[in-house]
């Protein structure tokens, strides 16, 4: 499958883009987030274009080869490659942030898990964690991190339109869960958006072990 860059987009930006995508998701798929081909990763290439994972490619075994050019309304751009089917949930994010530069989602146990346990309070709120801090922009584990868990679908613009719903109306927005499925996080860089998906993991684990420990 040939990628043809648009002449504004060097091909070694785009190459150095798609191996951090590849290795993120490698290594990802080596710790069993990304079962059965499932996950999808991205990076902002500028305003109006970013790379993203093609769809239905094995995360354990991805290349440069397997990452292809999209604009920002999830459209593919010189190839005749097929994005991620959840794409739309990637360009939303660089829409809203322009600061936002990578959204990695996966399909882990433990975030399964906790999606379907947290969904009929469509929310899961941290508290008292230490690890809370790893969140860009927390600063004590005394605040609350609210991460909410939206109804799961296979027509993206009702999940989008969720997404906005939650912005709209004003809350901070640092991942979401979506029920029986995964989460989304996002960051400044791929060092960033990694610790922000470690941390969740973490977080969700801690959560549901404190759970089934109270009465
Ligand atoms: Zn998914």
């Amino acid at each position: 499958m040939s990628q043809v860059l648009p002449a504004t987009i060097s091909p070694e930006l785009f190459a150095q883009r798609a191996d951090a995508i590849a290795d993120a998701a490698r290594e990802l798929a080596a710790a069993g987030w990304t079962p059965a081909t499932s996950s999808n990763f991205s990076m902002r290439i500028d305003d109006d274009h970013a790379a993203i994972t093609i769809s239905g490619r094995d995360k354990g075994r991805l290349g440069r080869d397997d990452i292809m050019l999209i604009d920002m309304q999830g459209q593919a751009v010189g190839t005749s490659a097929r994005p991620s089917a959840e794409t739309d949930l990637h360009t939303q994010i660089y829409r809203r942030w322009p600061e936002m530069n990578v959204v990695l989602h996966t399909h882990s146990r433990t975030q399964s898990v906790a999606s379907r346990l947290f969904a009929h309070e469509g929310v899961v709120t941290l508290a008292g964690w230490e690890l809370q801090k790893a969140i860009a922009g927390q600063t004590t584990h005394d605040s609350e991190l609210a991460i909410p868990v939206f109804p799961n679908t296979q027509h993206m613009p009702e999940l989008v339109a969720q997404v906005d719903a939650w912005l709209d109306s004003g809350r901070p927005l640092h991942a979401y869960l979506i029920n029986g499925h995964g989460i989304y996080t996002w960051g400044r860089d791929m060092a960033e958006t990694r610790r922000h998906l470690e941390a969740l993991e973490f977080l969700l684990g801690c959560e549901m072990d404190l759970r089934s420990h109270s009465v």
